[in-house]
Parts: C-alpha cells; structure tokens; sequence
C-alpha cells in the first residue's frame, strides 16, 4: 500500500510561544505536589496541553489586524455589526445577542424558560447546559442514539438523537412539559460525534409535530457540517457553511460557545427568531452581561469572533482540523491502544479500563492514564470516568461511571504534526505499564465537579 501523504498545517508560524522542556524526575515532583490531579499543574510545566480545545486555539493574523481595529464604543460599535451581520447570515435569524461566553448565554435562555416541572430532551446534554437547566428546577434528559453504545462499530453518526426515545417522551411527559430540545453539534460529551442533516431533519418534524422549541448548541458546527459532506452523499458537493446554515436554519435559537469554532480565546453568541423571546433575553442580558452590543466582551474579542466565524468554514483549515485528529486516534489504533471509534472532530477519547485491564474502577484506572501521561511525556489531558462522573452508595461503595475514558482534546490550530507524533510515541512508554496493577485513592475532594480540584494519593 502506498503510504499516505504527510498532513501538513495549511498555515506557516509567524509567531512563537516557547515551550520549557522538563524532565520525568521534575514532572514527577510535581505531579506529587498537585495531589496527582493535573488541573493543579501550572501551565509553564505542561509541555503539550490536550486538556481541553475550548479558547485554547490559535488566531490568525487577520484575526489580530482585527483586534487593532476593533471599536469600543459601549453602544453600535463598528466591530458588534460586524459580528451580528455574521451570525445574522450563519443562522438566518433576525435577534442577535453577544455574550461572554456559551454558559452565559445557555444562563439567560434556560434561566427563561427552564424552571420546575419543565424536561429539557437532548441527543446530550453538555455539562455546563445540565448545570444551567438543573439550576432552574428543570429536568434534562440526554436520548443518545442507540448505535453510540457500540465504541467501536464504524456508525458515522453517532452524535444522533434516539428519534423513538424523544417520540416516547414528547407523548408521556405531554409536550406542555417540554422546554425545549437541545441539538448539540458536535455531540461534544458524546465524544464529539456528528449529528447526521437526516437527523436534524427528523428532530425539527417531531418538534414541528408537538410545537416544540428547537435549540441548536453550535459550538462545533463547521466540524459537524465536515463529517456531513463527507459522510451524507447528497451533501458531497455542498459548501460547508451552507452545511452549516442549513442546519441552523431549522432551530428556533442558536446557542454558541465561540471558544470553540469561533477561533477565539473568548466569547458567545445567543441568536433567535422569536422578537418576544429576544426581548426578555435582552433585559437578562443588560443585567448580567452588558449592553446589547456588547455583552461582557470587548469589541476587539467580537471583531476576532466575526473574522474567526469565516475563517472556521475555509475548507483547507477544516479538513487539517478533522483529518490531524483523526490521525492522532488512527496512529494509536494502529499501535493496539483502546480508542473510541469513529475519532469525532475535536478529540480522541482512550478506554483506560481496557487498556490498564488490571487497575480496579475503584482505583481510577482513566488517572493512572491521566498521570502516566504526564510523567512519561509532559502530556496533560482529562480523565472522564468515575472521577468525572462517578457516585456512591449508601455504604460509601463506588457506583463507577459507564465507561473510563482519558480525554486527549485538540487545540486548534496550535500544536503540528511532529507534536501529534511525539504524542504517538509516548503512548510506546504506555504499553510498557500495562500491566499495572495499582492505581489511586481520592484523599481530598470538593462536593461539585471533583475532578477539577480532588487530590489523590497512590496505592
Ligand atoms: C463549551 C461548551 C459549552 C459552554 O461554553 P463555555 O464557553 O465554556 O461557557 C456549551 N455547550 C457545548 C457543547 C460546549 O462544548
């Protein structure tokens, strides 16, 4: 077979951030000293950074000519219009607003029309839209499609809704009940998977049918509207922001973390049809956020955010971003490391139960990974497993989470090839631990989200 043509970065480096180079016996010390978590690393001693592709990504020098020109004016600034004619013509709505971040515009809508006794269904909810729903009283059921179970099995579009599951919902708990349906695409806590144009079609009749709202969380629509050219035939010659905007198109509001596909560091978009709905937001937003044209952003961040919303759909960056994450999760594959399957477009996910088969769940085999990582290469990355997501019982017995995966996210735009590689070749010093039979206790923990803050101690 012939081999395949190296990936090479459809942009060259004009400026350096340097990386300090440490050693396994420093990372050691002070992996120690961080009780083992590796959220309580500092930054400096991290030498590539897979925690997370959220406002970690590069900008492009457009996008820094535009935070030179970008207007401050507290009301009508230049660089607001710029952004709400963008978003006006991604999501073909009329209301546009800016907010800080994704959570802060999902506070403002759930906050509205969440509260007791309503039911949010969504193909998954993402931690911080449970949150926001949960905080209202409301109840927030995910209906994953069944073929995500089977982490192997080649379905292209795992990131679906359950299209029975929701019939079965919407008709028990009686549409009058139901908020809203919430579309996040990709599926981000579904490992990234697509949602397929026919799902999107078929949710949007069943809400028609019930007179529900349709929410799309478009985080990472232009990597969802790539698996849909290249995976939906009839999409195959379909530019990926028409992909996008058609997808869009069918949701009554548009809710956006532009830390993600916006290709900023900060920064959010609220978007709706309904004038009703955008002047109550409106009011929450003067309170909490800003201005309308502002919203908890400068109007440097706004005019990156409209600059970045353009570049994300350039096809040759599109296909690096899913083609350079896809290698990572074929080359170590191809190396016998357990990963999820297909690779979905922001991160590939690892089983560390299957691949430290001798570390009990109750010993956290995904932070045995997590730390191995960093010992062995300086790698920092997230476990999402019973740390994450694990309960207990009334005894104190662990109720494990259902699967025990490490996270390696991808940053866009900021680490090459040969980073991807060096990563490759540090999972070779993986395999040699497999055999592991220790893994970590907790010693400290917080009651919320513990595994930003729980220290750990090594069995
Ligand atoms: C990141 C994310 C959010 C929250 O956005 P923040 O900017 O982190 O507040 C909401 N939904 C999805 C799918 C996300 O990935």
């Amino acid at each position: 077979m012939k081999k395949e043509r190296t990936l090479a970065e459809p942009f060259r480096i004009k400026m350096v951030e340097p990386l300090r180079m440490t050693s396994e016996s420093y990372r050691d010390g002070v992996l120690r000293e961080a009780g083992y978590n590796p959220f309580l690393l500092k930054s400096d001693d991290v030498y590539i950074d897979l925690l997370t592709d959220s406002g970690t990504g590069a900008m492009s020098d457009r996008q820094w000519a535009g935070v030179m020109v970008g207007d401050e004016s507290y009301a009508g600034a230049r660089s607001w219009q710029h952004l709400e004619s963008v978003v006006k013509e991604l999501t073909g709505m009329p209301y546009i607003l800016p907010t800080h971040q994704g959570r802060a515009a999902e506070r403002i809508l759930y906050g509205l029309i969440g509260g007791k006794n309503k039911v949010f269904l969504s193909n998954t909810h993402f931690d911080t839209t449970r949150a926001n729903i949960e905080f209202t009283g409301a109840q927030a059921i995910d209906l994953p499609a069944a073929e995500a179970a089977d982490t192997q099995s080649d379905f292209p579009f795992k990131g679906n809704m359950d299209l029975l599951k929701m019939e079965r919902e919407i008709i028990n708990r009686g549409s009058e009940n139901i908020a809203a349906v919430i579309m996040t695409i990709t599926n981000n806590s579904a490992g990234g998977q697509p949602v397929s144009m026919e799902n999107m079609r078929a949710v949007r009749a069943l809400c028609s049918a019930h007179k529900l709202m349709l929410v799309v969380d478009g985080c990472r629509m232009a990597e969802n509207s790539y698996f849909i050219r290249h995976r939906e035939p009839a999409y195959a010659n379909k530019s990926y922001e028409a992909i996008a905007r058609e997808v869009n198109a069918m949701a009554d509001v548009f809710i956006m973390s532009a830390k993600k596909d916006g290709l900023v560091n900060i920064g959010g978009v609220l978007a709706m049809k309904s004038e009703q709905l955008y002047r109550q937001c409106t009011n929450l937003l003067i309170i909490s956020e800003g201005f309308t044209t502002y919203g908890g952003l400068a109007g440097r961040d706004m005019e990156a955010m409209a600059i970045g919303l353009r570049e994300v759909f350039d096809p040759d960056y599109l296909h690096y971003r899913i083609r350079s994450t896809m290698y990572l999760g074929e080359q170590l594959r191809a190396k016998g490391v357990p990963v999820l399957w297909p690779v979905g477009g922001h991160a590939v996910y690892v089983d560390a139960k299957k691949l430290y088969s001798n570390i009990p769940v109750e010993q956290f085999p995904g932070q045995v990974l997590v730390c191995d990582l960093y010992l062995k290469g300086g790698i920092r990355c997230v476990e999402v497993g019973s740390v994450m997501f694990g309960k207990y019982d009334k005894n104190n017995c662990l109720i494990p989470a259902q699967h025990e995966l490490v996270r390696l996210a991808v940053p866009r735009r900021v680490y090459t090839q040969s980073h991807i590689d060096y990563v490759v070749d540090v999972f070779d010093d993986i395999l040699e631990l497999t055999d592991k039979t220790n893994g970590y206790r907790i010693v400290e923990e917080p009651p919320f989200l513990r595994h930003f803050t729980a220290r750990f101690e090594k069995i």
